[in-house]
C-alpha cells in the first residue's frame, strides 16, 4: 500500500503568551499531515511536538518528512521511531481517519476549570461554578508557600458543594515543600497533586532517580493522591511507572503517546486512573485526542481540555470551554477545515 503523503508546518502564536515552567510560550510550532491511500480516501494527522516536555523537535519531524518524501508505502510509515513518537501519532491519526474509525457514542465528559495562579484563583471560582464546573484546577509552586498554603483555605471553601480541587505543582517542590502540602491537602477536597517533584533528563540519572524515588515515597505516605504530568513523555515511561506499581493518576496527553491505542491498552489493563489532557494542540490533533477519552472504558475524571479559545486564529481552536464536552463538541471539529486554514 502506498500513499501519497503531504504536509504543512505551522506556527501559530497564541492569544496571549502562556506562562510556563520553561519560561513564556508565545506560539504553538508544529506539522498537519495529509495522506492520501490508492483508494482516493484521505487522512490528516497533527504532529503537535512540545521539545521542552520532551518530544522530538519540529525540525526532526521534518526531516523526516523529507525522508518520507510524496509516496511512502505502509513499510516507511512503519519505520518512523518511537523516537519521533509525534510523527507516529500524526501518522496513526491519519491512518485511522482513514480505516473509518470515529469517536465512539458516549455520555458527555466533565471538564476541569483551569485557576489562576495565586490569590487571582479566588475571584474565579464563583463563576465557573454557577457556569456548572466541579473539578478545579489551580497552579502552585508559583508564589510563595505559605502564602499559597495560607490561601489552600480560602480556595476550599469557595468550591461549591461536591466539588474538586486538583493541585499542579509543575514539579516545582522539594520533600519538604510537598510534605508541607500533602499534610495539609489530607482532610481537604483535593482530588489530587500533580507533579509534587519532576528532575528533567538533563539533570543526569542520580538525580531523576531520587526525584522517582522521592514521588514514590511521597504517593505512599499521604493520603492526597498523586499525578504525574511531567513524568509521562514517552511511550516507555507509561510502562516504566507501571512497573514500578505508582500507586496515583497518570495524566496522558494522547497527542505526545507515538501509539495511544497502545498506551491506554496498557493503563486499562492495570486499572490505572487516567486523566486526559491536551497537548495545546490544536483543533485537528485535538479531535483525535478526545476520540481517545471517549473510547476510555475506565472511570472518567475531569478532562484536562479546558484550553480554549487558546489561539490568535480562532480557526485553530477546538470547542470553547464548557462544563462538559459532548461527543457532537468533537465530531464538529472538520479536519479539512483546519487543514485548509492553513494556507
Ligand atoms: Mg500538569
Amino acid at each position: 500500500m502506498r500513499y501519497l503523503l503531504s504536509h504543512r508546518r505551522y506556527r501559530l502564536p497564541f492569544r496571549a503568551p502562556l506562562r510556563t515552567a520553561h519560561g513564556g510560550f508565545e506560539a504553538r510550532e508544529g506539522f498537519f499531515l495529509r495522506l492520501q491511500d490508492e483508494q482516493g480516501r484521505v487522512g490528516l494527522g497533527e504532529a503537535a511536538t512540545l521539545p521542552w516536555f520532551g518530544t522530538e523537535s519540529v525540525e526532526a519531524v521534518g526531516e523526516w518528512l523529507r525522508t518520507l518524501g510524496p509516496e511512502p508505502g505502509a513499510n516507511d510509515l512503519a519505520e518512523i521511531p518511537a523516537s519521533a513518537g509525534c510523527l507516529r501519532n500524526a501518522v496513526a491519526a491519519a491512518r485511522s481517519m482513514i480505516a473509518g474509525e470515529d469517536v465512539p457514542e458516549a455520555k458527555p465528559l466533565p471538564v476541569a476549570a483551569l485557576l489562576p495562579a495565586g490569590r487571582a484563583a479566588l475571584g474565579r471560582i464563583a463563576p465557573l461554578a454557577e457556569a456548572g464546573f466541579r473539578t478545579f484546577k489551580w497552579k502552585v509552586g508559583v508564589g510563595d508557600l505559605a502564602d499559597e498554603l495560607a490561601l489552600l483555605d480560602d480556595v476550599c471553601a469557595q468550591l461549591p458543594d461536591g466539588a474538586r480541587l486538583r493541585l499542579d505543582a509543575n514539579g516545582a517542590w522539594d520533600r519538604r515543600q510537598a510534605e508541607r502540602w500533602l499534610e495539609r491537602t489530607a482532610e481537604r477536597p483535593v482530588e489530587f497533586v500533580e507533579q509534587p517533584a519532576f528532575a528533567e533528563p538533563t539533570a543526569g540519572r542520580a538525580r531523576v532517580r531520587r526525584t522517582e524515588d522521592l514521588l514514590l515515597g511521597l504517593a505512599g505516605d499521604f493520603p492526597t493522591p498523586l499525578a504525574l504530568d511531567e513524568s509521562l513523555v514517552g511511550d516507555g515511561d507509561v510502562e516504566r511507572w507501571l512497573g514500578a506499581g505508582w500507586p496515583g493518576v497518570y495524566v496522558i496527553k494522547p497527542s505526545l503517546c507515538a501509539d495511544p491505542g497502545a498506551v491506554l491498552g496498557r493503563l486499562a489493563a492495570a486499572k490505572a486512573p487516567v486523566v486526559f489532557s491536551s497537548a495545546l494542540e490544536t483543533a485537528l490533533g485535538a479531535r483525535a485526542a478526545l476520540a481517545w477519552a471517549f473510547r476510555w472504558k475506565g472511570p472518567v475524571r475531569a478532562l484536562g481540555f479546558g484550553v480554549w479559545p487558546l489561539f490568535a486564529d480562532a480557526r485553530f481552536d477546538g470547542p470553547v470551554l464548557a462544563p462538559f464536552m459532548r461527543r457532537e463538541d468533537v465530531m464538529r471539529i472538520d479536519p479539512e477545515a483546519v487543514w485548509n486554514a492553513l494556507t
